[in-house]
């Protein structure tokens, strides 16, 4: 991968980064939101249900885009966390917060290894 390939990729991630924690916190204000009645109440703990589903995958995808640029600041992007070979580039390019090829992906996603034990350390500890 180029030097202007990870800049452009960065400047993806940091875009995406950012429109992921701004949705994130304009959530939250839902989720505190009170209800004035049942009916209220009903609709607020389905939409509730969906924005946790949501949230879940969201902030998943924070959490790899969060280990895609730092892997793009230590040098390491491109490369799989797995098997140490390189994602093709029409992976990136479809999916730029990818850390793993998709042989692996596909291994990860049938087993259901939790992707980012060391990440998700890192960010309780904090
Ligand atoms: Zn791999």
């Amino acid at each position: 991968m180029t030097e202007a390939e990870r800049r452009k990729f960065r400047g993806i991630l940091e875009a995406k980064q950012a429109a992921l924690t701004g949705s994130l916190c304009s959530r939250d204000e839902i989720a505190i939101e009170k209800a004035s009645d049942t009916l209220d109440a009903i609709q607020l703990a389905g939409e509730r249900e969906a924005a946790v589903r949501n949230l879940d995958r969201d902030s998943n995808m924070l959490r790899q885009i969060g280990q895609s640029l730092a892997r793009i600041a230590d040098g390491s992007y491109g490369i799989c966390q797995r098997c140490d070979d390189e994602i093709s580039l029409k992976r990136i390019q479809a999916l730029p917060w990818a850390v793993y090829c998709i042989r692996c992906q596909e291994k990860v996603d049938a087993l259901e290894i939790p992707a980012y034990d060391s990440w998700h350390l890192f960010t309780t500890a904090a």
